[in-house]
Formats: C-alpha cells, sequence, structure tokens
C-alpha cells in the first residue's frame, strides 16, 4: 500500500510527478475557471472583541468549485497562480467583485462594515496596482474607506517602493493591514516605517494560547507592540472562549477565527448581517 511504502525512493518520486501534473493541470485549468465563474467568493467576520463580539468587518475568502475535484483550497491555486501571472487577473477580479458586493450591501441597508481584500505580492509588485484599486472603487462607488488591503510582511521587502504605494492608497482612505504578523522577518522595522492602520497577528501565536504560557507571553507582547505604534491589532485563528479571553483582556482589539464564524458564502454572510441587525 502507499502508506507502507511511504520513505521509500519510488514513492517519493511518484509523489512529486503527482504534485507536478496537478500543478499543470490547475495552470490550465485556471483561466477557464474564471470565465465560467468557478470562484466564488467567501466572507469572514471580523469581531469587535467582547464576551460576544459585534461585527467589525468582513474578510474575503477565495474559493474555487472546481467542476472536477469539488472545492479546491486557495493554498493549492493561489500558489499556482502567482508562479505563471494569472493572479493579476484573478486578483483585479476578486478586488472589482469585492467591492461591487459591498456597495450593494450597503445600498441594501445591511451594516456598513469594511471589507478586507487579500492582496499577493505579485499583484501588488504590478506597476497597475494602484489604477486597479482606484478602478474598482470608481466603478462601485464604494467609499474608500471600506476597503481594506491585507499584504503580508514577506511582501514588504522593497521598503522605497513599498511605502511609496501604501502611503498612495492610504491618503485616499483606504485601509492597511499587515497579514500574518510575526511571521516574516522585519516585523518590527516594517512596523517603525510603514504606513499601516492594522495588525493581524498570524494564528500560529494564537493556537497554543493560554495554554503555552511562552506562546502566551509573546502574544501579548505583539498585541503591545502594535498597540504602541498605535494600530489596530487583530487576532486570527482564535477557536476557543478561553482564547478571546485571555486576548480581551490583553487589550487586543479585534478576532477572526472559528470561534466567532468560519468563512461564509454570500447567503450565510447575508443571514449573518440580518442577525447582529436583530440582536
Ligand atoms: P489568510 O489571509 O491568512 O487567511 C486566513 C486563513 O485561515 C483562511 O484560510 C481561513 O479560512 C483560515 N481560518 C480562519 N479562521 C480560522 C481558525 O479559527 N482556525 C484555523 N485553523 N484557520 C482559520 P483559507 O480561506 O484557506 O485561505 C488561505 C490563504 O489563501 C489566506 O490566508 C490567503 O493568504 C490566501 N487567500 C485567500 N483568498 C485570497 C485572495 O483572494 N487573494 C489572495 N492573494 N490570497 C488569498
Ligand atoms: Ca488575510
Ligand atoms: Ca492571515
Ligand atoms: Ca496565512
Amino acid at each position: 500500500s502507499k502508506q507502507a511504502s511511504v520513505g521509500e525512493p519510488y514513492w517519493f518520486e511518484y509523489s512529486l510527478l503527482d504534485e507536478i501534473h496537478k500543478r499543470i493541470e490547475i495552470e490550465k485549468k485556471l483561466p477557464k475557471a474564471l470565465e465560467h465563474g468557478e470562484f466564488e467568493l467567501y466572507f469572514q467576520p471580523k469581531g469587535n472583541i467582547s464576551s460576544t463580539p459585534s461585527l467589525a468587518g468582513l474578510e474575503v475568502l477565495l474559493r474555487w468549485n472546481d467542476p472536477d475535484q469539488g472545492m479546491v483550497p486557495p493554498m493549492e491555486f493561489i500558489p499556482v497562480a502567482e508562479e505563471n501571472g494569472f493572479i493579476i487577473r484573478l486578483g483585479e477580479w476578486v478586488l472589482r467583485e469585492s467591492c461591487r458586493l459591498a456597495k450593494r450591501w450597503q445600498d441594501e441597508g445591511y451594516p456598513k462594515v469594511t471589507i478586507s481584500v487579500n492582496v499577493s505580492a505579485v499583484q501588488f509588485r504590478h506597476p497597475q496596482f494602484i489604477d486597479v484599486v482606484e478602478n474598482a472603487l470608481r466603478d462601485s462607488g464604494l467609499e474608500p474607506g471600506y476597503l481594506e488591503l491585507e499584504v503580508t510582511e514577506t511582501m514588504l521587502n522593497d521598503p522605497v517602493v513599498i511605502k511609496e504605494k501604501l502611503e498612495r492608497l492610504r491618503s485616499q482612505g483606504i485601509k492597511i493591514s499587515i497579514d500574518d504578523f510575526g511571521t516574516g522577518y522585519s516585523s518590527i522595522h516594517y512596523l517603525k516605517t510603514l504606513p499601516i492602520d492594522i495588525l493581524k497577528i498570524d494564528k500560529s501565536f494564537v493556537q497554543e494560547t493560554p495554554l503555552s504560557e511562552q506562546d502566551s507571553t509573546l502574544l501579548v507582547s505583539i498585541i503591545q507592540l502594535g498597540k504602541s505604534f498605535g494600530l489596530t491589532v487583530l487576532a486570527e485563528g482564535v477557536e476557543s472562549k478561553s482564547q478571546l479571553e485571555f486576548l480581551a483582556g490583553s487589550g487586543c482589539d479585534l478576532i477572526q477565527g472559528y470561534y466567532y464564524s468560519r468563512p461564509l458564502n454570500r447567503a450565510a454572510m447575508e443571514q449573518m448581517f440580518k442577525d447582529s441587525m436583530n440582536s
């Protein structure tokens, strides 16, 4: 069986080949998937920290319903799309759809909350990125203050260009958050030099809290670091009540994670909006 041969050279080569075939398959399928409307936006709520969190915003998470394979997780197709450049088109689609839907929800009378869109490094580096964002906002009619862009630390390694771009976006009222904070290298340096609004602490720092004393101490330090720079601090991957309580007691502002809500499809998100208006 496959299990018994794990570690043997033959199985290793076989699995590597498999992996390559899969990537090539995905690469071929991406453009058609976009044309055929197989991509779908999911939304994960962000909550203001309290024992019963209130809706503070949403993060857009991309899903691909491949007719052959079913749901393909983003970690399987986004790296492929980044490698061959398709992420430029796909990312633009996500941005336009997100702004359009956010504006539509506002027009329908749902609570006005920020919508956060993940931006890949490849996308951010593209010379037309600012135009793409501006067009998405203009065409949708969404006020820039309701759009947040999530960038990762690892893409901030070109400080001068990055700073200029971030400043241009921010001067229009768009919010910038640093995603997966703590997993990159020069974290503290970036906090000092770049125009940022929100710090999203990576879920790896939250997972073992409060059971692990070391992780808990680290988490508190990161929260304090963010606060000392005047940033809004969000903790990702909050899965339990004890984590929520620990974070609330540590001065964290926002949470995101399965404890508050899993990523929701559009219908479920609209239901959550309605529930939040009735409570
Ligand atoms: P991310 O931006 O760090 O998003 C958070 C991921 O953690 C999401 O996975 C989310 O479903 C998951 N998550 C949320 N709450 C919890 C929790 O309580 N526990 C655990 N264990 N996980 C939780 P997802 O949706 O599979 O997305 C994975 C990554 O794919 C994202 O990481 C982001 O880097 C990327 N991604 C997703 N959508 C887009 C997009 O539209 N554009 C780009 N460029 N990247 C995207
Ligand atoms: Ca994110
Ligand atoms: Ca993250
Ligand atoms: Ca991540």
